[in-house]
């Protein structure tokens, strides 16, 4: 079969996987990716597809069916104004985590400054505030050097100069030294549903799970972070919304000022902010 177009077989795979992790738009995605053409291209070239790319898609659309990511079966995930590299070393990128980014731009200018992306995973926040502001001096730390490869490729790839450490949170920077430290860390209960969620089950445990209902890792970030920012410093963290209470709490216990809690784009609290007075 060599003469088959697009748009006619997006329409025929889809209805083949109705009710199928492979949506319609993801494999028309899937399309797009396989012959390297956008959106544009598609509608009005209807291109035809050799038997090649046939074989390429059905395989796609068999992994995608059992769950994986569209960002893992890609090789890449758009985040905030960056094309990341994404493998399975690291989290896919998430829309709300693009907040943490959002907050940061809004209260800081170009002034230099100091800032910590902690648990950087793929380097997405820091990576992306350093675009926006080259004038920073970034740091992206990581425990896990597999994802740290991935975070020094998008350095690579993104042209941005930032520092990568290897590092079990805090342990290898110096006291006082950190206007922002930012982190998205892991933050899920081991029991939580959310964990069966489409293609959760293929990223690394170790970037999702916390003991403690998902707050071990926060608390340990908020408890110590305090000695490691200067004078007016702040910590932005992200969480789960149901968790913002505990979160808030625990910027108080710490004694930081200023707490706020800030919404994602569905309205639901998702980072919460403190400053050292
Ligand atoms: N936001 C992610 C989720 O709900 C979790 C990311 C994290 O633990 N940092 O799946």
């Amino acid at each position: 079969m060599s003469e088959t177009n697009s748009l006619e077989l997006i329409n025929k795979l889809s209805q083949e996987n109705l009710d199928q992790y492979c949506s319609k738009e993801d494999i028309e995605l899937l399309v797009l990716h396989t012959l390297d053409i956008n959106r544009n291209t598609l509608y009005r070239e209807n291109p035809s597809l050799d038997d090649n790319e046939l074989k390429k898609i059905a395989h796609f659309i068999e992994r995608r069916n059992l769950g994986e990511p569209l960002a893992y079966l890609f090789g890449n995930k758009g985040f905030w104004n960056l094309d990341l590299f994404i493998d399975e070393n690291v989290l896919v990128p998430r829309p709300e985590t693009e907040l943490l980014v959002e907050k940061i731009l809004s209260l800081y200018d170009s002034k230099p400054l100091r800032l910590l992306d902690l648990g950087t995973g793929s380097g997405a926040i820091g990576l992306s505030l350093l675009s926006e502001r080259p004038s920073w001096e970034v740091y992206c730390s990581d425990l896990s050097l597999k994802a740290l490869k991935v975070a020094q490729e998008n350095k690579k790839n993104n042209l941005v100069n930032a520092h990568l450490v290897n590092a079990n949170w805090l342990s290898a920077f110096e006291g006082n030294s950190f206007d922002v430290i930012v982190s998205n860390p892991p933050y899920v209960d081991r029991n939580d549903k959310r964990l069966l969620g489409d293609g959760v089950s293929f990223e690394p445990t170790e970037a999702l799970i916390s003991e403690d209902r998902g707050l071990k890792d926060i608390r340990h970030i908020i408890k110590t972070s305090k000695s490691y920012l200067r004078d007016s410093g702040c910590l932005l963290v992200e969480h789960a919304p149901e968790q913002s209470k505990d979160v808030v709490d625990l910027f108080k216990d710490y004694s930081y000022s200023s707490i706020r809690l800030f919404q994602d784009l569905n309205g639901d609290d998702r980072v919460s902010f403190g400053k050292i007075a």
